[in-house]
């Protein structure tokens, strides 16, 4: 009967009563994270604790949506990098498949001018007032040294061809830019395990911890960023905080910042 009803109800309707049902949660979900044991470094908000997310508990901030490798990884950009300070000229910015939280900020700083993009942009639903551009990161569909900084986080592992995408990151970067390419690390595997027999999902999920993986990555991973002409800075930015900070931010409990640069 209600899904009867559901499908003679008018878009406009579905849509509205799915943002209200969204902002009962959310108001549902501030009440029941309330406090100020924890800080948001994205978006400034506090709570008692950050959501639980897929078993990794102080995960997810209630407001913005960002996860600890999110901020680990605004906090070093904020704290480490030139992105977020007075510049001379606007930054070009590739960002692969754009997290909300970022694409948010960056979208919005006249200071950046903003390349978000994905192969699939039809499967981002939040609000934009910034295109999102088509790409395949096989086969990036800009001139070579367009960009200053690219962001690709947790997108590698997707790909099978990873060697075309680093040496196409290394194309289009330019000379004096650089770029932080996040991959999830298998730290107890010293070599890349990767086997493209594995086709369906259930043995990429047996084989590589989820549906759509392709590989793990091992600590042999900046080696393959070389490979493709990066100078590589494994960063063991975790280190740089006490168990209080790294509580208190929700910041991973271990993981490197890989910056990739051209020159240097
Ligand atoms: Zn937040």
């Amino acid at each position: 009967m209600r899904e009867t009803i559901k499908k003679f109800l008018p878009e406009r309707v579905k849509y509205n009563y799915r943002n209200f049902r969204k902002y009962r949660k959310k108001q549902q979900l501030e009440r029941e994270y309330a406090g100020n044991e924890v800080t948001c470094n994205i978006c400034d908000h506090q709570y008692r604790i950050f959501e639980p997310f897929k078993n990794v508990p102080n995960e997810k901030c209630t407001n913005c949506g960002s996860m600890k490798r999110h901020r680990l990884l605004f906090q070093y950009l904020n704290g480490e990098t030139e992105l977020f300070r007075e510049k001379k000229e606007k930054l070009k910015l590739l960002h692969f498949a754009p997290e909300k939280a970022f694409y948010d900020i960056f979208s919005k700083r006249p200071d950046i001018e903003y390349f978000p993009c994905d192969i699939d942009p039809g499967m981002y639903k939040f609000n934009r007032n910034t295109q999102i551009y088509e790409i395949d990161i096989t086969s990036i569909d800009f001139k070579s040294e367009t960009f200053d900084i690219i962001l690709c986080n947790h997108v590698l592992e997707h790909i099978i061809d990873d060697k075309k995408a680093m040496t196409e990151l290394f194309r289009v970067m330019k000379k004096s830019g650089w770029g932080i390419f996040q991959v999830p690390i298998a730290f107890n595997r010293e070599k890349t395990y990767e086997d493209f027999s594995k086709i369906t999902p259930e043995e990429r999920y047996a084989a590589f911890g989820q549906i759509d993986h392709v590989r793990w990555y091992g600590l042999d991973y900046p080696r393959r960023l070389e490979s493709a002409g990066f100078k590589v800075h494994d960063i063991k930015y975790t280190h740089e905080f006490t168990e209080e900070e790294k509580f208190r931010f929700g910041f991973p409990e271990k993981e490197s910042i890989y910056f990739c640069s051209k020159s240097s």
